[in-house]
């Protein structure tokens, strides 16, 4: 029954819905709107009962895989459990029903909260100012490129390269392309971190910065920052962190304090908002004071008047600013969601958050080592990646682990990525998970393992209890068709 569409299930007459009669003169729309802007048929509409409706959603909710279902330990993405009382505050009603239009003395609440978030994240990464606006990961890097070249050109400098570590984000050379600068690639060493001489050799009068994962997209965390910063500086180059990561280091260092002039938040990995489905999201960046004049507009401003009354403005008025990066000020929802994430952790539950990440990813790989390589076999942070090549020397590659994984209701890690290591399998169980779930998780992978020699064809045919089997992934993106 529920594998029928919503149009398929109606049935004339039925709503969800009860109104008060119509006045006995209404003759239809036509007494309010011009003839001219109605149509002429009725919509085809599907006609349903409440019960119908939310039956069919709860339906097709459960036969996706997400985070409120099961664990999901897609390794870079920080697919961690989003507590139900961000829901709460982003959905009261003086945030939601606010116009985004609204002048700045009606909305005092929100820019409050966003001022003091901004100040939050101050504290948290060590950075001395904070923008809200980059709406993903990925515009924060964007709009830090733009920072970066508008620090340069005030300096009548005209830098054209940026130096990236050989296992970034596929995100890094793309914003990079974007924003107009040409990519410089330096190789990581034998202990998957950046080799600093081979990045002394790249860097010069040309580096505009150097864009760091830290920890790194291996999971390790690059303990020889201090250096780095170091080298970049002195060739007048700017370091940027790209902070997806940030969940393995809070409370414990800040990206500041490591030498960093800019770093990106990404809210809906460290902070806590259901993310997956392609928004929305938050990219918040700190800077260093030398990029303040630079950063896009608006700002929320902090003002005190004789009555020592505060209240907060808006800025718009900046000469060098970047302009602006997103409509009214960048993804508001997002943003009550991380401030309650933060307000309700604290200090010191920031800490414990980065620091069982750090235990839980390090109990799966000791549990996980004899059963799959482990290129890199050091204490890892919040993930770590195995490598796939022991089973696919029996004829078992990686995507069909990542298959046979969905049989039991865990969504697969993230596979083939980072590039250097062949066959990969990124692992991160985020702060969320129990002993129990952990434990689960090792088991499959356990049996898996056991399977590649045992039996390799339940593997091959997997996934063999989803609701689909294996998609043609480039058709879906290609030829996209709904059905409509
Ligand atoms: C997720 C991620 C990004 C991009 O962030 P989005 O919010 O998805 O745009 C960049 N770098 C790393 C290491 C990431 O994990």
């Amino acid at each position: 029954m529920y594998d029928k569409s919503l149009i398929e299930l109606s049935s004339p007459g039925r709503t969800g819905f009860s109104l008060p009669d119509l006045p006995e003169q209404y003759n239809g729309p036509e007494d309010y709107l011009p003839l001219s802007v109605l149509r002429k048929d009725k919509p085809n509409l599907p006609e349903l009962s409440e019960p119908e409706i939310v039956r069919h959603f709860i339906a097709l909710s459960v036969k996706n895989h997400h985070i409120d279902k099961g664990i999901y330990p897609l390794g870079s993405c920080t697919m961690k459990y989003n507590p139900k009382v961000n829901e709460v505050t982003a959905n009261l009603p003086g945030f939601t029903a606010a116009h985004p239009h609204a002048p700045a003395d009606s909305v005092q609440g929100t820019l409050g909260l966003m001022f003091e978030l901004e100040n939050m994240l101050a504290a948290i990464s060590g950075m001395d100012h904070i923008t809200l606006q980059p709406a993903a990961g990925a515009h924060g890097e964007f709009a830090a490129l733009l920072l970066m070249r508008a620090y340069h050109k005030k300096n009548k400098q005209n830098r054209q390269n940026i130096i990236i570590p050989d296992s970034a984000h596929g995100t890094n050379p793309a914003s990079v392309a974007l924003a107009g600068f040409n990519t410089i690639k330096v190789p990581s060493n034998d202990k998957g971190l950046v080799d600093i001489e081979k990045l002394a050799a790249v860097c010069d009068s040309d580096t505009a910065g150097f864009m760091l994962t830290n920890p790194n997209t291996l999971g390790f965390f690059e303990i020889d920052i201090e250096k780095i910063a170091a080298v970049i500086h002195d060739c007048g180059g700017l370091l940027y962190m790209d902070g997806a990561n940030l969940n393995a280091l809070l409370g414990l260092v800040r990206p500041g304090d490591m030498g960093f002039d800019i770093v990106h938040f990404n809210f809906h990995k460290t902070f806590s908002t259901p993310h997956g489905g392609g928004g929305p999201g938050g990219g918040a960046l700190g800077i260093k004071s030398a990029l303040e004049p630079f950063l896009p507009t608006p700002i929320i401003g902090r003002k005190t008047n004789k009555s020592n009354k505060v209240s907060y403005y808006l800025e718009y008025s900046r000469p060098d600013s970047i302009g602006r990066v997103h409509g009214f000020y960048g993804n508001v929802g997002v943003a009550i969601r991380a401030f309650t994430y933060i307000l309700k952790h604290g200090p010191d539950g920031l800490k414990r958050i980065a620091k069982t990440a750090i235990i839980n990813a390090n109990y799966l790989m000791n549990k996980l080592k004899a059963d799959y390589d482990l290129p890199y076999d050091s204490l890892c942070m919040h993930e770590f990646v195995l490598s796939g090549d022991r089973q696919l020397a029996n004829g078992i590659k990686t995507t069909d682990i990542a298959k046979r994984i969905l049989d039991f209701g865990i969504h697969a890690p993230t596979v083939y990525f980072p590039l250097i290591i062949h066959e990969a399998i990124m692992i991160e169980p985020t702060e969320t998970e129990s002993r129990e779930s952990l434990d689960n998780f090792i088991s499959v992978m356990k049996r898996i393992a056991g399977e590649v020699k045992d039996n390799p064809e339940i593997i091959k045919s997997a996934p063999n209890n989803t609701p689909v089997g294996r998609l043609d992934e480039a058709a879906a993106a290609k030829n996209m068709d709904v059905g409509w």
